[in-house]
């Protein structure tokens, strides 16, 4: 239905704005469906909590995630020349099937993404430390194996880039090597 990211905890869209407030859910042949009776509109025939709201009474347009984000509003004005995407405002005619344009769905895509961003660079960070902690194993396998192959600590610390003190003190109480 949206957007989605890569590790799948957000899924986002341009989700339509009910006069008072409310985001749309999905959409039917009578209008949007909103979540919750309030009267004011009429209910949906099939999903008891829902209301349809006609598409000329949808107020504007935000984006939403599933984690709960919103963004903020893009106001639908009712005259072109009230139109200013600059000041977040759209011109959408009233009989027209109440669609964020394109200028509009991109601009929420793009808030959405500024919203997942910390959590996309996160998954770099966990994807590093995961390569990291890997090697970090690797690496005191091959020291054991070396020292058990009759290496010496000043060999292994040459190779690691650590002088001989370091290498004896970071794997000397390692299982199964000898002592310096
Ligand atoms: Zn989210």
């Amino acid at each position: 239905m949206g957007w989605i990211s890569t590790d799948s905890e957000h899924e986002g869209w341009a989700a339509r704005v009910a006069p008072d407030g409310r985001l749309s859910a999905s959409s039917t042949a009578g209008g949007m469906l909103f979540k919750g009776i309030t009267g004011h509109f009429p209910p949906d025939k099939t999903l008891p909590d829902y209301e349809v709201i006609p598409d000329r009474q949808i107020i504007g347009w935000r984006g939403q995630c599933e984690c709960g984000w919103q963004g903020e509003m893009w106001e639908r004005v009712t005259s072109a020349e009230a139109g200013d995407l600059s000041r977040r405002r759209d011109y959408l005619p009233p009989e027209e099937p109440a669609y964020a344009s394109g200028e509009v769905e991109d601009a929420i895509h793009e808030e959405w993404k500024a919203h997942i961003a910390p959590s996309e660079a996160v998954l770099g960070v966990e994807a590093a430390a995961r390569e990291y902690n890997q090697a970090g194993h690797r690496l005191d396998k091959t020291v054991a194996a070396a020292k058990a192959a009759g290496a010496s600590w000043t060999d292994i610390g040459r190779a690691v880039g650590i002088s001989r003190q370091s290498a004896h003190e970071r794997w000397a109480d390692m299982p199964g090597s000898e002592p310096a």
